[in-house]
């Protein structure tokens, strides 16, 4: 098989993305039954949701409100007046035979999604965002035990989000899912697990030889549950597409499952065009209109946008690319940051404690920001104290460990255990004088030019001192103690 890197010196990859995001609302689409994920099969289900006859749909504001917000976060233009269709097709998880979706008039047009690549800022821009609902989740029993259908998930409120084929390689496939999900999630719009399947990515890949300016013929995958995943469905689709048309073939327009396990793509079907859906005006539902009063609501209730945050943090905290990038990656992160520093932290040991030490304690309880036991206020007065020199910082480090299990603050530990750097000069002298003392011969050895003695010295001082003397201080009196002076 060839590499991606050779097939890369010849063939330039065009991708577009198709990324479906359930909304977090509190009842579905149409109807209203609970949006609820994890619940005991088929028990939040009604007669629209199932699409009985005589059931009447009703589109949910909660949900159009979210898309509006999404749509106005990435510069989309809104459509006052768009229009729910049906796509018609048939299914087992599907009762009515048709998806309500939008087609010809989606509800936003246009827009970008601004990602993070190769050190430089790029806009992915977009075609739509449309609002539609789920279908149902098909069970397959194990051992030929059947198949049984779990309708909660019917009529869930999706935005579909269409990306232009913009994209040009899996990395920045990656990097423009990571950013979508970030926005998603500081809108607080939609959970993003993509394990519950509440953010699922479709791509569109298709090659072209470096230079030429049309499209190839591009293929569609599916199924792939991980950002990973995608990046490596899209990896194996460009090689396989190469050896393709590198051996005289063409590439079928196919829809392809990504294999996880196998890490290769199976063919599921010829692609199916849009003629074959039958999309039409759903009659059941009025046209969707959008007042100026809900853009207004949806416009102000507009948060700041994980790229704006990374680039404020990095003039106003004068932090570092890839620290903004990281304590912007999730809200809780970048509200506990700017937080310790508003409790009296300097921002560069903000930054350094909390992707440090912070990070990888969350990460040993397998927690999140959410959960860290110990608040800004409290985590800012053990920076301080490390910074004043009252601790060192590794037993600033273990102080950090107890705040956790408990309510003090670092003062109080510090005070308590007896943790506090000795920095007092005169007690701190006596100690020097008494180690000079013990060690003559290494003094004589030091003052006759073995320089490379003083860490002996520094080490016996410490020593002396149970690891509590301030070690600038030492040094300092250390190094005029050794020169006589
Ligand atoms: P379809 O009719 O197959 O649904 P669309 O034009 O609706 O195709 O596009 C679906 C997705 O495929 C979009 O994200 C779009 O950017 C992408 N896409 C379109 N043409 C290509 C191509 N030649 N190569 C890769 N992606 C493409
Ligand atoms: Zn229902
Ligand atoms: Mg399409």
């Amino acid at each position: 098989m060839s590499d991606l890197s050779t097939v890369l010196e010849r063939w330039e990859p065009v991708i577009g993305l198709e990324v479906h995001a359930q909304l977090s609302t509190k009842t579905k689409m149409f109807c209203g039954c609970r949006n609820v994920y994890g619940a005991p099969p088929n028990s939040h289900t009604c007669p629209t949701c199932l699409g009985l006859p005589g059931a009447l749909p009703v589109a949910n504001e909660q949900a159009v409100n979210y898309a509006l917000k999404l749509g106005l976060a990435v510069g989309s233009e809104i459509t006052t007046f768009s229009r729910f269709a049906r796509k018609n097709y048939f299914y087992p998880d599907l009762t009515k035979g048709y998806q309500i979706s939008q087609y010809d008039e989606p509800l936003c047009s246009g827009g970008a999604v601004t990602i993070r690549w190769e050190g430089a800022s790029r806009e992915i821009p977009l075609t739509r965002i449309h609002l539609e609902e789920d279908a149902g989740k098909s069970i397959h029993g194990e051992n030929g035990d059947g198949t049984k259908v779990d309708f909660n998930r019917c009529g869930v409120p999706l935005v579909e989000i269409v990306s232009e084929p913009e994209i040009r390689s899996p990395g920045e496939a990656k990097s423009y899912l990571t950013r979508l999900k970030q926005i998603l999630e500081y809108l607080e719009i939609c959970d993003c697990n993509m394990e519950e399947g509440n953010l699922r990515c479709d791509a569109n890949i298709s090659i072209r030889p470096k230079g030429e300016t049309e499209f190839g013929v591009k293929t569609e995958m599916k199924n792939m549950n991980s950002f990973r995943g995608v990046e490596r469905g899209l990896m194996s689709e460009i090689v396989r597409q190469a050896e393709v048309l590198d051996g005289g073939g063409e590439v079928r327009q196919v829809t392809l499952l990504w294999n996880e396990a196998e890490q290769k793509a199976e063919v599921m079907r010829s692609k199916e065009e849009a003629h074959d859906y039958r999309y039409f005006p759903d009659p059941d539902l009025v046209p969707l209109s959008v007042s100026e009063d809900a853009l207004e609501q949806a416009r102000s209730s507009l948060v700041e946008l994980p790229d704006e945050r990374e680039k404020r943090f990095i003039t106003q905290y004068g932090l570092k690319e890839d620290d903004a990038v990281i304590l912007t990656s999730e809200t809780s992160l970048a509200v506990y940051f700017e937080a310790t520093v508003t409790e009296g932290a300097e921002a560069s040991d903000a930054a350094k404690w909390i992707l440090g030490e912070a990070l990888s304690m969350i990460k040993e309880e397998e927690g999140s920001m959410d959960s860290f036991p110990v608040a800004p206020d409290r985590f800012a007065g053990l920076l301080r104290s490390v910074t004043d020199g009252i601790v060192s910082v590794a037993t600033g480090k273990s102080v950090l460990r107890k705040m956790a299990s408990n309510d003090l603050t670092a003062a109080e530990i510090i005070e308590e255990e007896g943790l506090a750097q000795l920095s007092d000069e005169s007690a701190l002298s006596d100690a020097v004088a008494k180690v000079l003392e013990d060690n003559p011969d290494e003094l004589e050895r030091y003052r006759s030019g073995k320089k490379a003695l003083f860490g002996f010295f520094m080490g016996a001082v410490m020593k002396a001192t149970g690891g509590k003397s301030d070690p600038k201080v030492t040094r300092q009196l250390l190094t005029d103690a050794l020169e006589g002076k």
